[in-house]
């Protein structure tokens, strides 16, 4: 499990994104870039950055 996350920092083929609700931030596909995501601690609704708009 370690070198998949090591992949996915030495690639960094993701966006990191702060839970509006429990204030943890995750890694977002960048396909998913612009949607709003799961997430993946608490389940809520975490929104793309408005500075995308
Ligand atoms: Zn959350």
């Amino acid at each position: 499990m370690i070198h998949v996350f090591a992949a996915i920092v030495g690639t960094f083929r993701a966006l990191a994104r702060k839970c509006p609700v429990c204030k943890r931030t995750q890694l977002v596909p960048v396909s998913s870039k612009g949607k709003t995501v799961s997430c993946k601690f608490c389940g809520s609704d975490v929104p793309p950055p408005s500075k995308e708009k």
